[in-house]
């Protein structure tokens, strides 16, 4: 995140003596003439507008005021002595940079009216037109309406429904463990092979140009953002934040936007062909002889892969029990055999078999 500075603004600090708000740079209060205490904080006008005057920005930018260590008075940075009591200010303390003051009040704050005689003042006035009395402080400009987060709902319909999936997880396993033995005659089989095909066809993707297949046709591109940097590089596209000001210790804040940088690049539609699978050639049978289909391949085809199943029906007390395999070896030797012993599940499913 770069920090990009847009100027400087004029801060206000308001005298605990007698409330009087005086502009940033002034250390003596206008109303009463005390000196600003260090420990009284400056606050934005309630209108900001950039300086233009040389002078003041040259202020600005000389580091936080320091602070007499005899008599108290707010000195500029660059003074060598105290203008009020002239001692040399090496040992003075630096006022504390307040850091962030707020979002930069750039927009017409409404006038406010006077305390004492209640005449309609502009918001930046620090004294009333009519009567000379001092205005209070300036308007903060609105906080953001804080959401309050949504509260989970629901909770204990979803304990209900954990409840729910432990109980139907616990009964599948009981199921799957409660078996049985069987005696059982083959009652069918069968078999089914498939080769999968893959075809030659024009798929339409995205990419970034930079790295696309080499060969391909390019529809379209547009600019995307390829990254986003935190300093400012060419053609990048720059993306700040709200401006915002920050305490110098001098009077003045500084302006400043939190800015990122998106580096845009062409990402394209492209078309190239690529293999893709279609449906599949399949051959089935109910013989002991399995055997693959004929593929007559065309030249933008190829065979993909191969499957092979294999399944054989078993009746034992008037009910079927179908059994399969991938294995040819045994889809035979199940086939051709006459009695088996099968082992059944609480499913039904038939998780052994041997000779009966
Ligand atoms: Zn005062
Ligand atoms: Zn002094
Ligand atoms: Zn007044």
């Amino acid at each position: 995140m770069a920090e990009k500075e847009l100027g400087y603004v004029e801060l206000e600090w308001t005298c605990p003596n007698c409330n009087t708000r005086n502009p940033g740079s002034a250390p003596k209060c206008k109303q009463c003439g005390a000196a600003m205490p260090a420990d009284v904080k400056f606050e934005q006008a309630a209108e900001e507008t950039l300086i233009t005057d040389q002078a003041k920005i040259e202020a600005a930018k000389a580091g936080p005021d320091v602070y007499c260590a005899y008599c108290g008075t707010r000195n500029v940075s660059t003074a060598k002595v105290c203008k009020q009591c002239g001692a040399a200010l090496a040992e003075g303390a630096a006022r504390e940079a307040q850091g962030v003051v707020g979002a930069l009040r750039d927009k017409p704050a409404p006038p406010q009216k006077c305390p004492n005689c209640g005449t309609e003042n502009k918001a930046t006035a620090l004294k009333c037109v009519n009567c000379g009395a001092a205005m209070g402080k300036a308007v903060p400009a609105a906080a953001p309406a804080v959401a309050s987060p949504p509260r989970p709902a629901g909770i204990g319909i979803l304990a209900l429904i954990l409840v729910g999936v432990v109980i139907v997880v616990a009964v599948f396993i009981l199921l799957g463990r409660r078996s049985s033995d069987t005696v059982a005659q083959v009652a069918d089989y069968g078999w089914r092979r498939a080769i999968a095909v893959q075809q030659l066809t024009p798929v339409t993707r995205e990419g970034w140009l930079e790295q696309l297949p080499a060969g391909v046709d390019v529809v379209g591109c547009r600019k995307e953002v390829l990254q986003t940097v935190s300093e400012p590089v060419p053609g990048a596209r720059e993306i700040c934040g709200t401006p915002y000001v920050v305490d110098t210790g001098t009077g003045f804040g500084r302006v400043q936007q939190d800015c990122e940088y998106e580096v845009l690049a062409d990402y394209c539609q492209y078309r190239s062909m690529e293999w893709v699978v279609g449906p599949p050639i399949i051959l089935e049978g109910s013989d002991l002889n399995p055997r693959w289909p004929a593929t007559n391949l065309r030249s933008d085809q190829r065979p993909g892969g191969q499957t092979e199943e294999y399944y054989v029906v078993f009746r034992a007390d008037d009910r079927d029990y179908t059994y399969t395999t991938r294995s040819l070896q045994e889809y035979l030797e199940l086939a051709q055999g006459t009695r088996w012993r099968l082992t059944i599940n609480g499913f039904g499913q038939i998780t052994g078999i041997s000779p009966g």
